[in-house]
C-alpha cells in the first residue's frame, strides 16, 4: 500500500517535469532549461557576429547596461501549449536590455 502510494506519488511528479514538444519528443524541465541556456547564449553571440557588438533590439541601448535575452512566446506558454521546442528556438528570443526586458514581461502579464 504504501509502495502504491508512493509510486502514484513518484510519477505524479515525473509528469510535472515533463513537457512535450509539437512533434510528441517527452522532455525533462532540466533538460528544457539547460537548452534554453544555450539557445540564449547563442542568440548573443548571433547578434555579436552579425553586428560586432551586442544591444537592445526594443531601445537599441548598447552600452552600461545588462543585456538579456527574452522570449517572444513565453517557456511557460511553451510548455504548456505542447510546444516546447519554442522554449529554445533562437528565432523566439530578442535581446533586450532590463529596462525593456522588465517591460515587455510586465505586457505579457497583462494580456495574459
Ligand atoms: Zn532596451
Amino acid at each position: 500500500m504504501v509502495t502504491l502510494l508512493l509510486n502514484a506519488f513518484v510519477t505524479q511528479i515525473n509528469n510535472m517535469n515533463h513537457y512535450h514538444t509539437s512533434d510528441g519528443e517527452r522532455v525533462a524541465k532540466s533538460v528544457i532549461d539547460s537548452r534554453v541556456r544555450d539557445a540564449k547564449s547563442n542568440a548573443l553571440s548571433e547578434q555579436f557576429y552579425e553586428y560586432g557588438y551586442n544591444f537592445c533590439e526594443e531601445c537599441e541601448v548598447s552600452s552600461g547596461v545588462y543585456l538579456d535575452c527574452s522570449h517572444t512566446i513565453s517557456v511557460d506558454e511553451a510548455q504548456k501549449t505542447r510546444r516546447s521546442e519554442l522554449a529554445w528556438d533562437v528565432s523566439n528570443l530578442r535581446v533586450l536590455c532590463r529596462r525593456c526586458h522588465a517591460k515587455h514581461d510586465k505586457n505579457n502579464l497583462r494580456f495574459g
